[in-house]
This record gives C-alpha cells, structure tokens and sequence, in this order.
C-alpha cells in the first residue's frame, strides 16, 4: 500500500490554538475543581505554580522552536497565542538542562494536583482520561507533522 507522506505544519493559526487550549482545559479545571472543593487557597497556589512553570518551559524549551523564533514580537502557535518573547531566542539544539527541564516539568505538573484527585477517585480517572487524550492526540496529529526537529518527542518524517 502507498503511504502518503503527512506534509509539515509551518505555522498554527488560531483556531489551533483555540483546539488545544480547550483540550488542555480539560485536565487543568478537573484537578481546579478537586483542589477547589477542598482549599481555595491551595487552588490559587496551584494556579500559580502552573504559570510559572509553564514559564520555565517558555524559556528552556520554546525559545528554540521554529514557532516563537519565527513570531516577530508575540509568540503565536498552538498554545500560546499574543503572547510576550520574553526570553531571547536561541537556534541549535537543545543543551542537557534544556532537555532535562522539557521532559520533568510536564510530570510536576502532571503529578501537582494529585493528593486532592486522589481524595475523588471520579475526578482522579477524569483527570488522568482527558491527559491521556491530550498527549495521544498530540502525537497523532501534531508531532509527525511539527516543525520543532529539536523536540525530543518529534516523530516527523526527516
Ligand atoms: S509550538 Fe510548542 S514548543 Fe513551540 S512555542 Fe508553541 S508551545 Fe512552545
């Protein structure tokens, strides 16, 4: 059978971005509403901690994509639309810390809100469903065809 070669996707636009960020809210307001029924002050807390992660991987890992180099002033790609290139973009390959903080990150914040899943087991498989939908989908239909070569989980064709 002839297999068509899947061509690379050079620039998201926004309803990319819109499709992705409602996947991820998904997980993100299932483990708010687990923390939220216990402590509103942890709520907050974990909100916080999750921007500033998510910081820490703007600045180790997306500022050698193709996406924030290629956006003039505001990132503009599946998950970040408008906003700020606060860090100085970098061309070449990702250094051992870079990949290091672009693979535990994901698992702290994966891992942040599960003392209060685990109290609702409902919430706990919701959670974990709507992650593994989030990363399946991801990988069929944006690593074999992202531009990112330097991403470690990138699977397009070279
Ligand atoms: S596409 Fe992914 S790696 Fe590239 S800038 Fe956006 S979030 Fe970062």
């Amino acid at each position: 059978m002839n297999e068509q070669k899947t061509e690379l996707k050079k620039r998201h636009n926004f309803l990319d971005f819109l499709y992705w960020n409602l996947v991820v809210s998904v997980p993100f307001i299932t483990a708010c509403i687990a923390i939220a029924k216990d402590s509103t002050l942890w709520l907050l807390v974990y909100i916080i901690t999750c921007i500033l992660l998510i910081m820490v991987i703007y600045k180790f890992y997306c500022t050698h994509c193709p996406h924030y180099i290629q956006s003039p002033k505001n990132t503009k790609c599946m998950f970040f639309w408008g906003v700020p290139k606060f860090f100085k973009e970098k061309s070449g390959p990702l250094s051992l810390l870079e990949k290091t903080v672009a693979l535990l990150i994901p698992i702290v914040i994966l891992l942040l809100p599960l003392y209060y899943l685990l109290l609702q087991p409902g919430l706990l498989v919701i959670y974990f469903l709507s992650v593994i939908v989030l990363c399946t989908t991801l990988r069929r239909y944006e690593c074999k065809r992202c531009i990112y070569t330097q991403c470690l989980v990138n699977c397009a064709e070279k």
